[in-house]
């Protein structure tokens, strides 16, 4: 049987209406306030051209700003050095 939801996917049992994909939407849905997730996903998913542009761009400028020196372990200054000395 086909899910009675999305019609394309296989349902989860035998007994199930849904596929698996869609009773998990379902349990978050129920999990959470619907209208809370509607608006959730129309934030998310319903975006034009331009604004999903925008969001590329910010995540590149995120990417080529991110800290490189985290991985590098600072020189111990006098004040440490004397704390770990003691
Ligand atoms: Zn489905």
């Amino acid at each position: 049987m086909t899910c009675g939801f999305c019609n394309s996917s296989p349902t989860e049992s035998w007994l199930s209406s849904w596929c698996e994909d869609c009773a998990m939407l379902r349990r978050l849905l129920l999990v959470n306030e619907p209208k809370k997730c509607i608006e959730i996903l129309k934030r998310v998913l319903l975006r034009n051209d331009k604004q999903i542009t925008n969001k590329i761009n910010l995540e590149i400028q995120k990417e080529t700003t991110a800290d490189d020196q985290k991985d590098y372990e600072k020189p111990k200054t006098r004040a440490t050095k004397s704390f770990i000395d003691r």
